[in-house]
């Protein structure tokens, strides 16, 4: 009976040694996993600030995206590098303005088919600083910062890449217009190469399925991916003109077929949070959506809406590089409207912070960590933006004011307005001003009143604060019109 005492307290002393080591083992598992949280991010391409449902669309439905806003975070003053692709995109990866990087042109807004630059190898990517952490990486969609060896994806810190390396209306080889093209599903007049990892598996790319196939390539990744930190991100390469959708999208948006574009996005973003939750890893997942610039209102009703902003894809005014921003982080985030200033430029020092990895200091980062504004545990510390359009400052933003000293208002500069009719000539052509702008954004976003004259002491201040940044800029080889 004694012995029989004694064989019961041994064996309740080691399971509970068993358990105690298994929940060790457990937590430190899960305390690893909350050190290094996941990132997703999602760049739609040409997306508005006025084409989501909860930013004021009232037409096009974007149901999971308002429901990301809801439960997460609504940013609306969030900003990109740059105007055009390319070097919006170099801004987003590297933390840096693309000027620092040699990513931008005023000979070449945008890397094309026969340039052969791309983004250097100098340049430490978020994928590239997450992987020496232990991250698993994944790039999908468009990349557009070069698409030859070194330049591509996997040569710059991404552990794998799908997708179409630069826009999906490059290498054209029909002669007709965009519309047409799209509206008769002609992808094939577009030449442009589908890649995995450094080689191409499909040419011309069938781009009436292509966002379903990222959104499908995403969720592969977060399985493969689940029991790891990660770092996905997903470039679309739509709504970018010419628009394709899949089968089950085909004339289902009131807002025609730049509607259905965004709704198929607004599913695949549902697909991508539905996967994070059946892995268990939504509460250790941060997602990030936004777009690389402003619509291209030149193409009517195929191009998206600023909504109340002015200006659009290619201009300096808020409606070329203000975007629409959603952030979402179950049990983390601190939900709300995010009114403080942003950029993509502060992804890689808030990923680097946020998980502990550290960032080289022999650089100049043009991005704050903007992890206490996502967790509402402290208050942001930027307070200026540059609109660099190419390789020069067009406008500066310090606190609630924006000077304006070049103007460019979209690319064509099409659109009939009063700042055109007032200050603007009509040619496609940045037009430098004798007497700066000057807005105030908080109470006039839509940048329609001058107070220019009022406050010639916040023009003076910005000229002095556009001295000091152009003091910080080193000259480095121009890599879009290598
Ligand atoms: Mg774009």
């Amino acid at each position: 009976m004694k012995s029989f005492r004694y064989h019961v307290l041994f064996a309740l002393i080691f399971f509970n040694g068993i358990y105690g080591l298994h929940s060790a083992i457990s937590s430190e598992i899960k305390s690893e996993q909350n050190s290094k949280p996941n990132f997703v991010v999602i760049f739609a391409d040409d997306l508005g600030y006025g084409d989501l449902g909860v930013f004021g669309h009232p037409t096009i439905r974007t149901p999971h995206l308002d429901k990301l806003a809801h439960e997460g975070q609504k940013w609306t003053n969030f900003y990109v590098a740059a105007p055009v692709c390319t070097p919006s995109r170099a801004g987003l990866l590297t933390g840096r303005l693309p000027i620092r990087s040699g990513m931008c042109s005023d000979k070449r807004r945008v890397l094309f088919p026969d340039s052969n630059g791309g983004l250097p190898q100098s340049e430490i990517t978020i994928a590239r600083a997450l992987k020496e952490n232990g991250y698993k990486t994944a790039a999908i969609g468009k990349w557009h910062l070069g698409h030859k060896s070194p330049y591509l994806p996997t040569d710059h810190g991404f552990d794998s890449y799908f997708g179409i390396p630069y826009s999906n209306d490059m290498s054209k080889i029909e002669k007709t217009d965009h519309y047409s093209l799209a509206e008769n599903e002609r992808f094939l007049a577009y030449n442009v190469p589908l890649m995995r990892d450094d080689q191409i598996i499909e040419q011309p790319a069938d781009q009436r399925t292509i966002t379903k196939r990222y959104a499908e390539e995403a969720v592969k990744k977060i399985k493969e991916f689940k029991d790891e930190p990660f770092f996905i991100y997903l470039a679309h390469n739509l709504p970018h003109i010419p628009l394709f959708r899949s089968e089950e999208f085909k004339n289902t948006s009131l807002a025609g077929i730049y509607g259905d574009v965004i709704e198929e996005i607004d599913w695949s973003v549902g697909q991508i949070i539905e996967t994070l939750k059946e892995q268990g890893i939504a509460e250790n997942t941060l997602v990030v959506f936004t777009s690389d610039n402003g619509p291209w209102h030149i193409f009517k009703t195929h191009g998206g809406s600023s909504g109340l902003l002015q200006g659009a894809k290619g201009g300096t005014f808020e409606g070329g590089m203000r975007e629409p921003t959603v952030m979402w982080w179950p049990e983390n985030i601190k939900p709300g409207v995010v009114m403080e200033m942003g950029t993509t430029m502060d992804l890689l020092p808030t990923f680097c912070g946020l998980s502990g990895t550290e960032l080289p200091a022999d650089r100049i980062y043009d991005g704050y960590d903007i992890s206490p504004l996502i967790k509402g545990n402290g208050n942001g510390e930027r307070d200026v933006v540059f609109y660099y359009r190419g390789e020069r400052v067009y406008a500066i933003r310090k606190g609630n004011y924006k000077a304006h000293f070049i103007t460019q208002l979209e690319y064509g500069n099409r659109t009939a307005h009063h700042i055109i009719e007032e200050h603007l000539n009509i040619e496609n052509s940045p037009t430098v001003l004798e007497k700066p702008l000057l807005y105030n954004l908080a109470e006039d976003p839509a940048e329609k009143w001058n107070i220019a004259e009022e406050h010639p002491e916040i023009i003076a201040e910005m000229k002095e604060v556009l001295a000091e940044h152009k003091a910080s800029i080193k000259p480095v080889e121009n890599q879009l019109e290598k």
